[in-house]
């Protein structure tokens, strides 16, 4: 066993970048957290100027280590985990990046993936079939790398041609806080995981090494591409000049939602974790074989520890979940505070018959339906704002109802319990509500930030600070489990009123 006591976890988010301290137990020992700019240069466009990203990296590494109080020579190893899909394209030769990041969010090359999907024969259905889905198993979308990477190459003068000279270098935020920690342009390690690779659309889901037909269709240059590793390896060393000021080993890589899943210790397969923020993200772990989904849900690469093995999930995502409760505190005004929605919605025994669909922008898995909208059908003048309060959280819940159910169909595994996560699980009437919608217990973890977590983890499993996945295993603790209190009949019946409801809420655009 290492004689070293602490990892360190820097989580790169889309909002703000934290560096935090974890001790064995995985209990965490001190943190810092700083928020970047967002910029919006077009209405759907999203970007993240890179250099910030990495000055504040530097800031809250040293911020957090002397918050704590911590020497770098008790740190074993350090993990990064990160927003996904995010791209950013530097020079190799200065550090500079020749664009700003473009990040997961930007809706920018939606012409060109609808055009895509038209025109090439390439397109695909949510049951599953299509050529991207097989080769990647994501679906054409604005959201992956890909035709994020393809944007800048085609409207940087020169990027191209450059790139095929290996000149530029692309990443997602991993990559660059990687390279930038172990060099820079002196030496830089240019290295991804496979769980940020799968989220390319570059990536052969099976092979887990970039796949040609798809460089070739969108025009990427491999020279640009960093090396594909595990996602628990050393990569390389942080520099005595940088934020650490000695050299540790850099050895856990693992993109957000994949990071989250190690971080609740979901090693076994049909083990399951559902994260609470914004949106929701849940994910399955599926064991060592790349099950295609059939039912709306993406297949990715979970965590590899060995060159060219991994553990794959499925994926289901939901963009509104925290987002409508942020929607009744800042535009309906009906609560001060999130948390204030617990106190509401228990005044009431139920909504009052009413639903919830807040497909604000469409829906996402499992019915990819951008053509609806978000709706509140079964008013009467009976209804007052707390049923209007409990629907919006009964549709959080109802939503991560039809991604597990799509989960199950895929997997064939039945889910008896949920591990949860993430901002909103503190709202206890939530969680309640969710074990009574699902008829599965719900089980929320002593420790929340299973994101910085699981990349700790990633790294101290990497140098031996952890002998192996069982001493992760028991590290995890519960804070409360929650078992349904309904009566299968009344779970059905609330659940079909959900899905009809959703039906009202779709093909309200074109
Ligand atoms: P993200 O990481 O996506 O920014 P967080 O994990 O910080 O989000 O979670 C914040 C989200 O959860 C917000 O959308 C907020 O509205 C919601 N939220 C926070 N606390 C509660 C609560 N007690 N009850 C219901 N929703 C909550």
């Amino acid at each position: 066993m290492s004689e070293k006591k602490y990892v360190v976890a820097i989580d790169q988010g889309t909002t703000s970048t934290r560096c935090m301290v974890f001790d064995r137990k995985g209990l965490p020992v001190c943190s810092q957290q700083m928020e970047h700019a967002q910029i919006y240069p077009n209405p759907g466009w999203v970007e993240h100027d890179a250099m910030e990203i990495w000055s504040r990296t530097q800031d809250v590494i040293r911020g957090a280590l002397s918050a704590g109080n911590i020497a770098a020579g008790d740190i074993a190893a350090v993990g990064i985990t990160n927003q996904r899909e995010t791209t950013v394209v530097w020079e190799k030769s200065t550090g500079k990046p020749i664009h700003n990041a473009i990040v997961w969010q930007c809706m920018r090359t939606q012409d060109f993936c609808a055009q895509w999907q038209k025109s090439s024969g390439w397109e695909q259905t949510i049951t599953g079939e299509g050529k991207v889905k097989d080769i990647t198993g994501l679906l054409i979308s604005p959201y992956f790398s890909g035709t994020k990477i393809k944007w800048i190459l085609d409207r940087v003068p020169g990027a191209r041609e450059r790139a095929e000279r290996g000149e530029l270098l692309f990443g997602n935020t991993d990559t660059w806080l990687i390279w930038n920690l172990t060099g820079g342009p002196n030496g830089g390690v240019h290295v991804t995981d496979v769980s940020n690779a799968s989220r390319t659309l570059l990536m052969n889901i099976e092979t887990l090494r970039w796949d040609r037909t798809m460089m070739d269709f969108l025009g990427i240059p491999e020279a640009m591409l960093p090396q594909i590793k595990p996602s628990s390896h050393v990569y390389g060393n942080t520099v005595k000049h940088g934020p650490f000021g000695a050299e540790i080993p850099i050895a856990g890589d693992l993109g957000d939602q994949q990071a989250a899943l190690f971080g609740q210790a979901c090693l076994s397969k049909g083990e399951a974790k559902n994260t609470y923020g914004t949106g929701c993200f849940m994910l399955m772990n599926i064991g060592d074989k790349p099950i295609p989904s059939k039912n709306g849900l993406l297949t990715t690469a979970f965590y590899s520890r060995e060159e060219g093995r991994c553990v794959y999930a499925l994926e289901g995502s939901i963009a509104i979940t925290g987002a409508a409760v942020q929607w009744l505190r800042d535009n309906l005004k009906l609560v001060d505070e999130a948390p204030d929605t617990e106190y509401f919605a228990s005044k009431v025994e139920d909504s009052g018959g009413i639903y919830f669909v807040p497909a604000f922008s469409g829906l996402f898995a499992p019915y990819w339906d951008m053509t609806a909208r978000g709706a509140i059908v079964g008013l009467t003048r009976f209804i007052r704002k707390s049923h209007i309060i409990r629907a919006t959280l009964e549709s959080i819940c109802y939503q991560t109802r039809d991604v597990i159910e799509a989960m199950q169909k895929d997997s064939g595994v039945n889910l008896t319990s949920l591990k949860v996560d993430g901002g909103a699980v503190k709202n206890d009437l939530l969680m309640q509500m969710q074990a009574d919608i699902l008829g599965t217990e719900v089980v929320r973890p002593v420790v929340n930030e299973t994101t910085a977590l699981g990349a700790a983890y990633a790294a101290g499993l990497a140098t031996g600070f952890w002998k192996d996945e069982s001493e992760i295993r028991n590290n995890w603790a519960m804070d409360r489990k929650f078992a349904s209190l309904s009566t299968t009949e009344r779970r059905r019946a609330m659940y079909d009123g959900w899905k009809k409801a959703v039906e009202k809420s779709r093909g309200w655009t074109d």
